[in-house]
């Protein structure tokens, strides 16, 4: 008889956990996946995916807007809200099923349930049944902040009700100044509501880029999100439908919906960590592990959000994976969580790969800066008033590009592709040495000749 019910057993199954599950199944062991809500996780259920979804229908009102410089005269629009989010449940509810699909005919079984830990070999369901495996991935998320009690708090919603409003607010009041608040500020914004954000500190997106923050911000107060800094929200009154969001600064707005966007916190609680011996990194509150994903108990692994390391879908799913090479598959892979490119859905779009300008100047002697701040070719036509920035940040002493910035139409898509050189320590000169593609607006980034700033520190600073 078997010594485990199971070789793996799985908790959650979002982007780590579907991966790890999956790969460990092809490579014959025997696994148990977990989940308490839906299968997909954060990302297909309430994350990337129906985000995207969002984002991409709330364009259409800008590109009919900057139609008519082309020509075109479109007549009414008009818009439904309840199609819009029964589309995107369909949509969601067809990738729930692949994704169960695939991680069936991989050959592990799922059960929908709550799992946790009994010890560091066995899980409890929350049908009471017990399970033993040989060894435990925690792939549990995160879930949203509520943040300080402000009184209020309980009206206040966040981006997991957002996905399933009654109505588009026609007024929305939102907290947070990171990805979450500015990509749901866009949608609702193209969609017609009126926006404000409300950020703590003195500009959105701490920790890009400095211009990449005065670019977005100014782009999106063009495109009519009130943004108001240095305050916080104090507390938040309902009288009927309506609501009165009151600020430390002292000041009040009437809106139809407050939402927060302040941050994630891993799902640890009442997991039976403490039971198993698994330790939590003090400094982030995620499950503590080291180079392999391993937990401080040898048999038990924890990879994506629950971590708090790079919390994207794609850093989830390398991770389940090299946990499953490295524990199944006798390859050893350990995640390179440098260099990670990342963008923030907000309107315009932001791409980043690599070191801000900041970051480069605290690391490197001699940085020179190239940017580029320009009228796309589309707004020539349209007339809308607005500007694309390009930046990249290069080493001075060796030419490498260790940094790019891009804020503007496309810059997912163009930072995905540009990150492939950036990870392979491409230098100026390689850039230099590609040839545009013309009429684009990324080949700035090859046409860009000379350094628009230059950083060189002094032996003494
Ligand atoms: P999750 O995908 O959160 O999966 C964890 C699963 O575990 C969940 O399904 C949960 O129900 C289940 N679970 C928890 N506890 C238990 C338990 N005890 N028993 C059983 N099941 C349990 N990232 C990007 O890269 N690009 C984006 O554009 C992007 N957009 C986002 C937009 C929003 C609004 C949000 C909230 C996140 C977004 N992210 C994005 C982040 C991305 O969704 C996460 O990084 C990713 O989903 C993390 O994967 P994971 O496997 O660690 O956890
Ligand atoms: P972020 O960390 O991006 O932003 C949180 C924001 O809330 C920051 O502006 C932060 O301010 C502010 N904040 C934090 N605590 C408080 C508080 N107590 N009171 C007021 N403001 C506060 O988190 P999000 O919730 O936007 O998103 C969570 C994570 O999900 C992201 O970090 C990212 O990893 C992932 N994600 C990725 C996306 C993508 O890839 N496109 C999209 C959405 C989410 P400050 O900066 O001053 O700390």
């Amino acid at each position: 008889m078997a010594e485990f019910d199971v070789d793996l057993f799985v908790i959650g199954g979002g982007s780590g956990g579907v991966r790890a599950a999956r790969i460990a199944a092809n490579y014959g062991a025997k696994v148990m996946v977990a989940e308490e809500y839906r299968m997909g996780g954060t990302c297909v259920i309430r994350g990337c995916v129906p985000k995207k979804l969002f984002v991409i229908g709330s364009h259409v009102h800008q590109e009919i807007e900057d139609a008519a410089g082309f020509g075109w005269s479109i007549g009414q629009v008009s818009f439904d809200w309840a199609t819009l989010v029964a589309n995107k449940d369909k949509e969601i509810a067809r990738l729930e099923g692949a994704y169960t699909s695939n991680v069936e005919k991989s050959g592990a079984r799922i059960v929908k349930t709550r799992a946790v830990l009994e010890n560091a070999h066995t899980l409890r369901l929350a049908t009471g049944e017990k399970i033993t495996a040989k060894y435990i991935l925690i792939a549990t998320g995160g879930a949203p902040n509520h943040g300080p009690q402000v009184p209020g708090i309980e009206h206040v919603i966040s981006s997991n009700e957002a996905f399933h409003l009654k109505e588009l607010p026609k007024r929305i009041v939102i907290q947070g100044g990171g990805y979450i608040a500015l990509e749901f500020a866009g949608i609702f914004a193209g969609y017609g509501s009126d926006v404000t954000v409300v950020y703590r500190g003195d500009n959105i997106l701490r920790g890009f880029d400095e211009d990449v923050r005065k670019h977005v911000r100014a782009e999106m107060e063009k495109r009519g999100i009130t943004i108001i800094t240095g305050c916080t929200v104090a507390k938040v009154d309902k009288h009927g439908k309506d609501f009165t969001t009151h600020l430390s600064s002292g000041s009040s707005i009437a809106s139809d919906q407050v939402m927060f966007a302040i941050g994630r916190h891993p799902n640890v609680a009442n997991l039976g960590l403490e039971t198993a011996g698994v330790a939590i990194n003090p400094a982030n509150g995620g499950i503590q592990v080291d180079g392999w994903s391993k937990t401080s108990v040898d048999n038990i692994y924890a990879v994506g959000d629950v971590t708090h390391r790079t919390n994207l879908t794609p850093v989830a799913i390398r991770e389940g994976h090299a946990f499953a090479d490295t524990v199944f598959g006798k390859r050893p892979v350990q995640v390179d969580h440098a260099t990670i490119p990342t963008a923030v859905f907000s309107q315009p779009e932001v791409g980043t790969v690599g070191l801000t300008e900041e970051e480069a100047r605290a690391q490197f002697s001699h940085v020179d800066i190239y940017k580029t701040d320009f009228r796309p070719i589309k707004a020539t036509m349209s007339g809308r008033d607005t500007r694309v920035l390009m930046k990249l940040v290069v080493d001075g002493s060796s030419d490498r590009v260790l940094g790019c910035h891009i804020v503007g139409d496309c810059a997912a898509e163009i930072t995905q592709a540009i990150a492939i050189a950036v990870k392979m320590k491409a230098t100026k000169a390689d850039f230099d040495a590609t040839v545009a593609l013309h009429p684009t607006a990324s080949e700035e980034l090859v046409t860009m000749r000379t350094p628009t700033a230059r950083h060189v520190r002094q032996a003494a600073e």
